[in-house]
């Protein structure tokens, strides 16, 4: 494969640092609007041979980019928590499931989008898939390795060619994954990466794409509908963020409190599907619950990716972010909220740290928005009902939970609650890559990604076929004698 795999770009120059401490991780050019464009030509003209390839063929070179990403692996892993602030555990876990998504998604592409054939009295009906042609996959920086190889990965087994650009925050793990594609025999044009922020995708969304798989805020998904409003034959699989609950309403504190904190803070608040709303009974059971979150809370070790022993949790990916994070919370301290545990800088670290937050929100009318971060606002209710109402109580809907050891209690909820991932005594943020991922309302616009991704990336053609030409007046009715 030629280099042409990363285009070079020659706009405004940007630079990525690690936000634990400031080193300079990558830097380089943005892809300008012509460059854009030409990334796109590239792959409408790569798009006919590659979809016509056997299936056989795009396996065998899938497989061969996840033996290369498993040969860079100590690299790549590395890189992404340098680059994202994650520990070293969390990202080697990304780069695992990178990995492990290749055999799954040949699984689901062949279960949700292959063929099946009927014999029928005039020959057989056979319905197939086909690729939509150009993709264009803007990947998010909490997981820039992961959930974009989701989306790639689909996209080329199906025979979708593809121009790929990461977060500009997140630059290098986009180009481990470029420099892999660019070791594989993929075709001159299949996948080119470009590099840049809003200006650049918007340049590449404004070039003749037919697909756009998204993954990111539920503002630029907003925006990105209405930038295709004219243009409805491009299929858009939007994935994204929440404002997700949890309710604890029954059983042991303590293990309630370890469901909890590891919905609210496992990767520093920076899941789409990490709990945002705690909603707890009012009384004894619910003053046990916030005490047993704080304990656990208290003991959790926060520090740069590679510290010894390893933290739990890192940074936020940039000290903006955490600036963002903390102004929103002081927002909401003004509107009354009380602090039961701070949000606030860590003394002696970078400015992307913050410390895991608790506040109570009961009875304010605060701002139904995802804050990006380690922060649960708690809200004390009087009966379930009211509980599973002030859960519901959002535009949003990816993921919700529920700890109970009451089945009746769940069959209520699980009945009433509207999200795409709704899980009991699990953490909000348990997902699989064998199950569909995706949520309603203004998390998404029902294209749910994960196993489900083989289902955008393609388009069904049903097809009835009779070998010869045969008189069928004897199926029409009405002729004249
Ligand atoms: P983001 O929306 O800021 O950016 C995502 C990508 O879109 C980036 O490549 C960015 O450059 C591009 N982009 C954003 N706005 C744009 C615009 N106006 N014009 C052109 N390009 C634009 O998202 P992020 O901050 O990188 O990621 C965090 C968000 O993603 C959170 O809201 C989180 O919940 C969500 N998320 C959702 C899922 C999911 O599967 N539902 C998974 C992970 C993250």
């Amino acid at each position: 494969m030629s280099v042409r795999a990363i285009i070079a770009g020659s706009g405004p120059v940007f630079t990525k640092t690690n936000p634990a401490d400031g080193e300079v991780l990558w830097q380089g050019a943005s892809a300008t609007a012509t460059e854009c464009e030409t990334a796109v030509f590239a792959a409408r003209k790569a798009f006919k041979g590659w979809s016509a390839m056997p299936l056989a063929s795009r396996v065998a070179i899938v497989r061969d980019f996840a033996e290369r990403l498993k040969a860079r692996a100590g690299v790549i892993f590395r890189d992404i928590a340098r680059e994202t602030g994650k520990p070293l555990w969390e990202a080697k876990n990304e780069l695992a499931s990178m990995i492990g998504k290749i055999e799954v998604s040949i699984a689901a592409q062949q279960e949700r989008a292959g063929s099946r054939e009927t014999q029928t009295a005039f020959g057989r009906s056979i319905l197939r898939h086909r690729p939509h042609g150009v993709m264009a996959v803007l990947g998010p920086y909490n997981f820039p390795g992961h959930l974009p190889n989701g989306q790639i990965v689909p996209a080329l087994l199906a025979g979708d060619t593809v121009v790929f650009k990461p977060s500009e925050l997140t630059p290098l793990t986009g180009q481990h994954a470029a420099e892999c594609w660019a070791e594989t025999d993929l075709p001159d044009g299949v996948f080119s990466l470009v590099q840049g922020g809003h200006e650049t995708g918007t340049a590449l969304l404004s070039a003749d794409i037919d697909g756009l798989l998204f993954t990111g805020s539920a503002a630029a998904g907003a925006y990105f509908r209405r930038l295709f409003v004219d243009r409805p034959h491009v299929i858009l699989a939007l994935e994204l963020g929440g404002n997700n609950p949890l309710i604890a309403w029954d059983g042991d504190p303590a293990a309630a409190a370890s469901i909890i904190v590891n919905s609210a803070y496992m990767t520093a608040g920076q899941r789409c599907t990490d709990a945002r709303r705690l909603i707890i009974p009012d009384g004894r059971y619910g003053e046990e619950i916030i005490a047993a979150v704080k304990a656990l809370t208290d003991s959790l070790r926060i520090g740069p990716w590679d510290d010894v022993p390893e933290p739990f949790m890192g940074c936020l990916i940039s000290a903006t972010a955490a600036d963002g994070a903390r102004a929103d919370v002081a927002a909401l301290l003004q509107k009354g909220a009380k602090t039961l545990r701070p949000f606030e800088r860590i003394v002696g670290r970078s400015d992307a740290f913050v410390s895991p937050g608790l506040i109570d929100v009961t009875g304010l009318a605060v701002p139904d928005a995802e804050i990006f971060a380690p922060l649960l606002q708690v809200t004390r209710v009087g009966d379930f009902e009211a509980a599973v109402t002030a859960a519901n109580n959002t535009k949003f809907g990816l993921a919700a939970g529920l700890i109970t050891e009451d089945d009746r209690l769940w069959q209520r909820y699980l009945a009433g609650a509207r999200a795409g991932v709704i899980n009991r005594n699990r953490p909000t943020s348990g997902a699989s890559a064998l199950m569909p991922f995706g949520g309603v309302g203004e998390s998404g616009n029902h294209r749910p990604a994960s196993y489900y991704m083989a289902d955008h990336v393609a388009y069904p053609a049903a097809s009835f076929e009779a070998p010869l030409v045969r008189d069928i007046r004897s199926e029409m009715k009405g002729l004249g004698g």
